[in-house]
């Protein structure tokens, strides 16, 4: 069966598609700079490699590009659109409703428009990703996996803030926590790496992208999590702030910052960037810090620091830790970020092999010694494949019922 899973951006759509169960990956490709003068797409399948300079205007002449591109009868993967059987969604605002993945129908989209309040830079996106889908893939079963899904387990004095509580009432203010669907993909790979029951296991998820967050899974289920009401609290990011006291923002606004500033400040010069002066890029600061700069060294360390002290929190939470899991770009690939942020760790059970941990680039390895009582893994993300078992799952379900009925009726003889 062949699922197509789509990401999309305020002006890009990231797609792959899938042969499931089997997780081939048969065609990937970013559409970026969509509604620009020119559009780039890159594409790339079992057929070779594609770039496109093209005109594209929105989502929806996006998307039909894509599928056109991918049923093209000499380099495209498929023979017609009617292969594809499912499009997963990624959806970053599930608000309070959606704790699974869905099945998307009107009053799916009616809901995740209500939550445009909450996360203005991205539902807006996703729902023009799925509304150009719905149209193009008419056949096909629409899929919307939640960025907020996996953390609805999170109890509710870990969700609430200690503000008046009728602003949780009115305004739906409090913790929901975002980057679900990773954290869960890599909580779920151990359980399988190690052949346990989810059950068995209390694992600290640490997602270090150019976003990042961190999440306590006990027993399989996310308990807390780094990132509250919007995706700026928690960990130092690569452009955003993570914790700060507050009251900076008031002190701010009386030194005459607007309300923009502040949210540019605290979302688009913070974080390694506004620490280092130099770059978000952790690649860049890592160059820098080998130069001798010493701001780039700071920041680093700064990051590091936040990362440890939630590290020790999440501990203290699960009260039993087997498993720490690094992931995405910086957690995959920075040795030094893995070393800092668990360094004399050792009565609290943590050992690193710094060798291992030096090797492990972008691989699934066990970074820690044999005697470790809390294993330390780095494991690459793959959220893209999470959606499209999730949706493969609906698709599967709604195929069987729909020979039920077909039996039942007589009309499969
Ligand atoms: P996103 O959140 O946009 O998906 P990624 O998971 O790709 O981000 O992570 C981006 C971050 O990972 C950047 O800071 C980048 O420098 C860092 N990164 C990616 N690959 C490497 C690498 N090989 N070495 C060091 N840092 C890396």
């Amino acid at each position: 069966m062949k699922i197509l899973v789509i990401n999309c951006g305020s002006s890009s759509i990231k797609y792959q598609l899938f042969e499931m169960p089997e997780e081939k990956v048969i065609a990937k490709g970013l559409f970026e700079k969509i509604g620009e003068e020119i559009s780039f797409l890159h594409h790339k399948s079992i057929k070779g490699d594609l770039e496109f300079k093209k005109d594209i205007s929105d989502h929806e002449e996006g998307m039909t590009f894509i599928i056109k591109i991918l049923a093209d009868k000499e380099k495209g993967v498929i023979s017609s659109i009617k292969e594809i059987a499912g499009v997963g969604h990624r959806v970053v605002h599930g608000g309070e409703e959606f704790t699974k993945s869905v099945l998307i129908t009107e009053e799916v989209i009616k809901k995740t428009e209500e939550y445009i309040d909450l996360a203005p830079l991205h539902n807006p996106a996703n729902l023009m990703g799925i509304k150009a889908s719905k149209k193009i893939l008419p056949r096909a079963v629409q899929v919307a996996a939640f960025d907020t899904a996996f953390h609805h387990t999170i109890p509710r004095e870990v969700y609430l803030y200690a503000i008046p509580y009728q602003l949780y009432e009115k305004y739906g203010i409090r913790r929901y926590g975002f980057h679900g669907t990773s954290h869960r993909y890599v909580a779920r790979r151990l359980v399988s790496i190690l052949n346990k029951n989810k059950e068995d296991l209390n694992i600290i998820t640490c997602h270090l992208g150019n976003g990042c967050s961190i999440t306590a899974v006990k027993k399989g289920k996310s308990v807390d999590t780094s990132m509250g009401f919007t995706p700026l609290e928690g960990l130092v990011m690569g452009t955003r702030s993570g914790d700060i006291d507050p009251a900076i923002t008031f002190y701010l606004i009386d030194k005459g910052y607007s309300t923009k500033e502040l949210n540019d400040l605290l979302n688009k010069k913070s974080g390694l960037l506004g620490v280092s002066e130099i770059s978000n890029d952790m690649r860049n600061l890592l160059q820098a810090k080998d130069r001798g700069d010493k701001k780039a060294k700071l920041a680093i360390d700064v990051f590091c620091y936040h990362l440890k002290k939630y590290i020790g929190s999440y501990m203290a939470v699960l009260g039993k830790t087997d498993a720490i899991i690094f992931t995405a770009g910086i957690g995959e690939n920075v040795p030094y970020v893995r070393r800092k942020s668990l360094e004399e760790m050792e009565d609290l059970g943590i050992e690193i092999d710094e060798k291992k941990n030096k090797e492990a680039r972008g691989i699934e390895a066990r970074i820690s010694r044999e005697s470790s009582k809390v294993k330390v893994w780095v494991i690459p993300t793959n959220e893209e494949i999470r959606i499209a078992f999730d949706t493969y799952e609906i698709a599967e379900g709604r195929c069987a019922r729909n020979n039920e009925h077909e039996i039942a009726s007589g009309a499969s003889q």
